[in-house]
């Protein structure tokens, strides 16, 4: 493109410049003459020699040449000259005494334009000279053209092979770094969300240029018009440019700057950076052809976008596909969060994701699963929180709404807590409620470490759909769980339920009997229960059954287990533990309850029997034994109540059935 560079210095309108190399003097000042009337610029040489330095050195539009010379002659020089490789197309018009056919054929056949014989009719070599330049423009013209068809098939194949925005932008740039004349360039990228222009692709920018177009916002940017006027475009000598960074890039490496944008649908994506090399600038036929890749290159973002977004789409309701069928397929509260924490780090790339379920108080709260990348800190499970010490916790409790913290260093709302924040290394966070119908669960909080992280409106929306989901799940595992415990548990006293006493012996004797461990029971009942009712009214006996459960449970080891038989009758079920123990074991349970005061002053006072068996060899049904033990509670009733008997050690004849 030199010639279209060197048009492009001149003005349009400038006089074309004819070389006129002759070694007569008379002749040279003669055409110079004749040329300059006429308007054209004359550049002279004497011999061929210094004719090529001319045109090595000097734009020439025009050669016109004599034949006869010492050293070089005309056709030597007309070879050389159409010889040159990287130049534009010269015309050249030989001018020659020498008249014959064969002079006129050797000419033309070496590569002349044209061919006149001294003397010469002025007004003919004028309209000569005129042809040619004609004919070279309109070359340039199809050669510019071809070059551009080109040079667009390219980017066009290039950034078509890819949906992947970075590597239509690296292709472009390396198709741009083709076409001659281009020196180094950059494409910045519009990000709405951010409000502004960061640098995704550069090939050869000065590094100051770089490091200042790295990220700048559009409004003080010198390039705002072309972004909000797509096609205009912008070329700007270097060294007059209004941004200092290009002022800076220009001189010695670079020449003149063109800037474009990259449009799709009337909607400005980004904007491309082009420096010319140094003894070479941008013309308008560049912006052009520059403008028109600009198009194709934003067509080809748009469709990259569109991809994206249909591919995230895709992967979102993936996600709330296998989120929604985890949580409906499960009623286990940790499977349902590790469904939700899994999909959430699996499609935001954050680091850290932390569920915090609040409290009844609405003050506190529990941590309930976290993972650190795609590990989960099972150490963090059960801490409890205050709300007092995270803030974001509370305000999206509180407003019901997502929180979306850019940089919590920086976060007003976190001021008090940030000596906290630090060790953590928290950069970003987005805390997002737990929503059923009327109220908060908890949060999910998101966070990215060291690196800030930009969360869209369509991932807080995201999130938020996922949380509500999850949100309905853990309320439903939650009443699930309760309803399981209500199953299992005697309403009054807390302890198990007679249900779940002969699930839980069943389990015992299985195990005692498959590894051959000792097992032994304690039934016991209140004495004079009946009375203590008909005395102190029935709520006051339910006080009495409630605090009896209560001593139980606390003079009882946490593997042995206490449960309501029914009435005022209770049951201990004491795995590895042999009849001895369960005697002694009896007898503290016996102790605790005579010794306990029921808060009704001198009346206060209850007692037990209690009857121990255990375990005996042939027996396999959890029945057999509460049936011993209720035999030794009936002896220690009989034998005048509080009081421990023991169902033999020994099974005596075998019983009947
Ligand atoms: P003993 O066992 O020493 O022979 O005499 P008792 O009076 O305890 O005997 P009985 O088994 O005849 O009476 C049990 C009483 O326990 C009957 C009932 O009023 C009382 N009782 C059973 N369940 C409850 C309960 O849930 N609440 C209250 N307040 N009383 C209960
Ligand atoms: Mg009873
Ligand atoms: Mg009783």
């Amino acid at each position: 493109m030199t010639a279209e560079r060197d048009e492009a210095r001149r003005a349009p309108a400038e006089t074309p410049a004819i070389l006129v190399v002759d070694d007569e003097p008379g002749i040279i000042r003669m055409l110079q003459v004749t040329l300059q009337r006429r308007g054209f610029g004359v550049l002279t040489a004497t011999s061929g020699r210094e004719a090529l330095e001319v045109v090595g050195r000097e734009p020439v539009d025009l050669v016109l040449l004599d034949i006869m010379m010492p050293g070089l002659d005309g056709l030597e020089v007309t070879r050389a000259l159409k010889a040159r490789s990287g130049g534009e197309r010269i015309p050249v018009i030989i001018l020659t005494a020498k008249d014959t056919v064969r002079d006129k054929v050797a000419g033309l056949e070496v590569g002349a334009d044209d061919y006149m014989t001294k003397p010469f009719n002025g007004e003919e070599l004028v309209a000569r000279i005129r042809v040619q330049l004609r004919l070279a423009a309109m070359d340039r013209a199809m050669r510019r053209q071809n070059r551009e068809l080109a040079s667009r098939n390219a980017v066009a194949v290039a950034v078509g092979r890819s949906l992947n925005v970075g590597e239509i932008l690296g292709a472009t740039l390396e198709q741009m770094a083709e076409v001659e004349g281009v020196g180094a360039g950059g494409i910045l990228v519009w990000e709405p969300e951010r409000g502004v222009l960061a640098l995704a692709v550069e090939r050869g920018l000065p590094a100051p240029l770089r490091a200042a177009w790295h990220e700048q916002p559009l409004g003080s940017s010198p390039w705002a018009t072309v972004f909000r006027e797509p096609g205009a475009g912008l070329l700007e000598e270097l060294a007059a440019a209004p941004d200092p960074a290009l002022r800076a890039a220009g001189g010695e490496a670079y020449g003149n700057h063109a800037c474009v944008a990259l449009t799709a649908k009337g909607r400005t994506l980004g904007l491309m950076h082009l420096l010319s090399r140094p003894a070479q600038r941008f013309g308008a036929e560049d912006m052009r052809f520059f403008a028109a890749i600009g198009q194709q290159v934003g067509m080809a973002l748009e469709n990259a976008h569109l991809y994206h977004h249909t591919e995230q789409q895709v992967s979102q309701m993936r996600a709330l596909y296998e989120v929604s069928s985890s949580i409906t397929s499960t009623l286990d509260l940790q499977e349902v969060l590790r469904a939700l924490i899994e999909r959430l780090l699996d499609l935001l790339k954050v680091d850290r994701c932390v569920v915090t379920l609040s409290d009844v108080t609405g003050t506190a709260g529990e941590v309930v699963m976290g993972y650190d990348g795609s590990k989960p800190m099972p150490w963090i499970h059960g801490i409890q929180i205050t709300l007092d010490r995270h803030p974001e916790v509370r305000r999206a409790l509180e407003t019901k709404k997502a929180l979306v913290i850019p940089e919590a260093l920086q976060e007003p709302l976190l001021g008090a807590v940030r000596t906290l924040l630090v060790p953590l290394q928290i950069r970003s966070m987005l805390v997002i409620p737990l929503l059923t119908k009327d109220k908060a669960l908890g949060v999910i909080a998101l966070s990215s470490l060291r690196e800030a992280r930009h969360f869209t409106p369509g991932d807080v929306e995201f999130c938020q759909i996922l949380a509500n989901q999850a949100a309905i799940a853990i309320e439903n595992s939650r009443l699930f769980a309760e309803t399981k415990r209500l199953a299992s548990t005697d309403e009054l006293t807390g302890l198990f339920n007679h249900r779940q006493f002969y699930l839980l012996l069943g389990q015992e004797v299985r195990r005692a009997l498959r590894y051959g461990r000792q097992l032994s029971l304690i039934l016991l009942d209140i004495d004079y229960f009946k009375a203590y009712n008909d005395r102190h009214g029935h709520l006051a006996g339910d006080e009495a059954l409630r605090q009896i459960a209560r001593v139980l449970k606390t003079k009882s080891r946490d593997v042995d287990m206490v449960a309501r038989y029914g009435g005022e009758e209770f049951t201990i079920i004491l795995p590895e533990t042999e009849l001895s123990q369960a005697a002694v074991q009896a007898e503290r349970l016996r102790v605790a309850v005579e010794t306990h005061r029921f808060g009704l002053a001198a009346e206060g006072y209850l007692t037990v029997s209690l009857g121990a068996a255990t375990l005996l060899e042939g027996m396999d049904r959890p029945e057999q034994l509460v049936h011993r033990a209720d035999q030794a509670l009936y002896e220690a009733k009989a034998g005048g109540r509080n009081r421990v008997c023991l169902a033999p050690a020994r099974a005596e004849a075998p019983e009947a059935s």
